[in-house]
């Protein structure tokens, strides 16, 4: 039941209005209660989720099996703290890295607390592995990064809004353009001690790199004895049509950066894994967290990877995907310029002259589809990826009308 002072949209908006920070611009929905691709708002009005909250709900909303592990976990234990062991944290592990084909792992809540591991790990690698000289490290980043919210992370973003105000930043990173291979190696140095990179950019809009763009770049870094950490928060976990978006290079990084879908939608858990030889530079004391490697979240995470391994999302995602992105390619739309995406990470392209990506958001809403721009003309489309091919079409209906 909703509250008493939030049963209506409009009051409940007036309410984030006046007593919440306004560092977000929300389409006006409110939503009440959810279940597998739909979400109801307080009107008790349907929606599609086709943003599955950035990808953190890959496996849906509320998943059965999820939901179980949670009430289960929540009945015996919630919080140790890394001070003591608990008998959910080292199964988690056990089977992230064997999904992974890594060696270990280390267990953080959101995704830029991961990012923010992979550049302590990195560099600390570089001091006492590489030989990098004393606060002499490099991180390589691309225009147009998303990797997180933290002062540091945003001191290497090379969106103006993300930084401006927030400074002074912490040094130590180069930005170079995305999808050029060219750049990376020229920006290499003897102090360079990782390339952090996206394999699809998101949050910049959708951007997709040649094929083959990440080969390259791992045949640079391994040259150069350069770790390339590898941003998969987004990409992940199934969303593009593998369990991880650089299986299409055919490649594994020295670091893997996971989140969001880690948590089956109900619970912040990330992690970063790697090498033994990369992940040793961590002694007792070096890094931590409160929160990190919970057994609450644990539980839900060895759910939510069992889910996306059993139902088999991936191939899911693969399937649906191409065919989504078809049937957009086929439509004659005078508003869209591009279709871009790999598996059910989609992005429509929306030409200037036809006013911004918002406005169709807005739209779709009220259409009963709930999707969310991404800087300025596109819209994303991301579904849960349990979608079923009944729900793409029952959403593809509306796209498609509104669109042409
Ligand atoms: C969402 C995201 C992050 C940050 O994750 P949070 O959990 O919001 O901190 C980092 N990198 C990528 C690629 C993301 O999509």
């Amino acid at each position: 039941m909703a509250t008493k002072e939030c049963s209506a949209t409009e009051a409940c908006i007036d309410l984030v209005d006046r007593y919440s920070a306004h560092n977000y611009l929300p389409l006006p929905v409110v939503i009440a209660r959810a279940e597998g691709v739909w979400v109801w708002d307080v009107e008790d009005k349907q929606y599609l989720d086709m943003l599955s909250a950035y990808s953190a709900l890959n496996q849906g909303h509320r998943h059965p099996k999820i939901m179980a592990a949670l009430h289960d976990q929540a009945a015996r234990l919630t919080l140790t703290s890394r001070a003591f062991h608990n008998d959910q944290f080292g199964p988690l592990c056990k089977n992230l890295c064997d999904l992974a084909h890594m060696e270990s792992t280390l267990v953080m809540n959101t995704g830029a607390e991961a990012v923010e591991t992979a550049v302590k790990a990195a560099r600390k690698w570089g001091y006492t592995v590489k030989g990098v000289p004393r606060d002499r490290a490099e991180i390589i980043v691309c225009d147009n990064n998303f990797h997180g919210r933290t002062t540091t992370i945003v001191g290497f973003s090379s969106e103006e809004q993300y930084r401006s105000g927030f400074g002074p930043f912490a040094p130590g990173f180069r930005l170079i353009p995305y999808n050029n291979i060219d750049a990376l190696e020229k920006a290499i140095t003897a102090e360079t001690v990782a390339f952090l990179v996206e394999p699809i950019q998101g949050e910049a809009g959708i951007i997709v790199p040649d094929d083959g763009y990440l080969r390259a770049a791992a045949d640079i870094c391994e040259r150069h004895n350069v770790l390339l950490a590898l941003d998969e928060i987004q990409t992940g976990l199934g969303r593009t049509g593998k369990m991880f978006c650089c299986e299409y290079d055919g490649i594994s990084p020295d670091i893997l950066i996971l989140g969001k879908a880690l948590g089956g939608g109900v619970i912040p858990i990330s992690a970063i894994l790697a090498s033994r030889e990369v992940m040793d530079v961590f002694t007792p004391g070096d890094h931590g967290s409160t929160f990190g490697g919970n057994p609450l979240a644990c539980a839900v995470a060895i759910a939510a990877l069992d889910v996306i391994i059993g139902e088999k999302l991936p191939e899911k995602a693969a399937q649906l995907g191409a065919y989504f992105v078809s049937e957009l390619e086929g439509m004659d739309s005078p508003h869209i310029k591009e279709i871009r995406g790999r598996g059910l990470l989609i992005g429509a392209y929306v030409k200037e002259s036809s006013g911004t990506a918002r406005t169709f958001c807005e739209k779709l809403m009220e259409e009963g589809i709930l999707a969310k721009e991404t800087h300025g003309q596109v819209i994303r489309f991301a579904p849960p990826l349990i979608a079923t091919k009944e729900d793409i079409d029952w959403a593809l209906e509306r796209i498609v009308k509104l669109l042409t």
